[in-house]
């Protein structure tokens, strides 16, 4: 059976299994992670949507101006599907031994009552910071760790509208940049496939696009003298690429040296070690984390 038959939650789950028995040290983030994703991946197999519909003449202009698709305040939500999973992220926080572990309590208790899930939604998609301040204040929990909760649960609804709005870049032609052609958000991690074929994924939409192998996505070099890249002995399915130019970095999954299941976004948060490296040789991430300790 080749890899991408295998469902995204086995995927997740044979991921976890390899990684935990490379990376002891990860074993608790890992189990909370692989918990989340696949209650994340299950609950995208519930999720019902109707598609976003963009006008023929609107798609003109975003092809021409190479413009995204969408903005984040466009994405349509499985309102019922993300109440459910915003329960089951609670409950697999409040089990684990997160430091967000009481906030999510709070987020338990005070849901439906206090904390009206369909506007938390909106407002995390229209980016209202203020209203996080003030809901988390009034429900006693950490903000960051509502914005984490909102975020996690909404992510089945976010990746269905994004694999919908695909269809719509089929006649594009390439899109060379560092943004998300669905969303406009920065990557989270880099793949390069078996092939040896990069591509990015996006950090909010998880959108995967084509890449060029020497490209920096933060500041659009092509200049292979100024890209290098970083790994570590033990583990050389995961290294980071630096760009000299802009001083920032992105970390890469290569799948072409992995002799196991690879489930990006659980390796994006089971490589911190890699993170630290690439910011002692004085990189700075170009990209947002969406880690607890972030
Ligand atoms: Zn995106
Ligand atoms: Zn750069």
């Amino acid at each position: 059976m080749t890899e991408h038959r295998i469902l995204p939650a086995r995927q997740a789950q044979l991921s976890a299994a390899s990684l935990k028995a490379n990376l002891p040290e990860y074993h608790s983030l890992l189990t909370f992670y692989e918990q989340l994703f696949i209650a994340q991946e299950s609950s995208k197999l519930q999720t019902a949507l109707e598609p976003i519909v963009i006008a023929p003449e609107v798609l003109q202009v975003k092809h021409r101006e190479r413009l995204p698709l969408v903005a984040m305040t466009e994405f349509v939500f499985d309102a019922a599907a993300g109440r459910e999973l915003l329960a089951e992220i609670c409950d697999i926080l409040r089990e684990s031994e997160n430091e967000m572990a009481s906030s999510a309590e709070r987020i338990a208790h005070a849901a439906g009552r206090k904390l009206e899930i369909d506007s938390l939604f909106r407002h995390l998609l229209d980016g209202d910071d203020a209203y996080f301040d003030e809901t988390a204040g009034s429900i006693g929990c950490d903000k960051k760790a509502l914005a984490f909760v909102a975020y996690h649960s909404l992510r089945p609804s976010l990746m269905v509208c994004a694999e919908q709005l695909a269809t719509y870049l089929k006649d594009r032609t390439e899109w060379k940049s560092g943004i998300c052609p669905v969303c406009g958000n920065l990557p989270a991690i880099a793949l390069l496939d078996k092939e040896g074929r990069r591509s990015l994924s996006c950090s909010f939409c998880w959108h995967e696009w084509p890449m060029p192998r020497v490209y920096c996505p933060f500041c659009n070099s092509t200049d292979g003298k100024e890209l290098n890249y970083l790994y570590s002995e033990t583990e050389k399915t995961l290294r980071v690429d630096c760009c000299e130019k802009c001083r920032k970095y992105i970390k890469t999954v290569d799948a072409r040296s992995a002799d196991r299941t690879v489930y990006p976004p659980l390796e994006q948060v089971a490589s911190l070690h890699l993170d630290m490296k690439a910011r002692d040789a004085g990189y700075d991430s170009g990209i947002p984390l969406h880690l607890p300790d972030e």
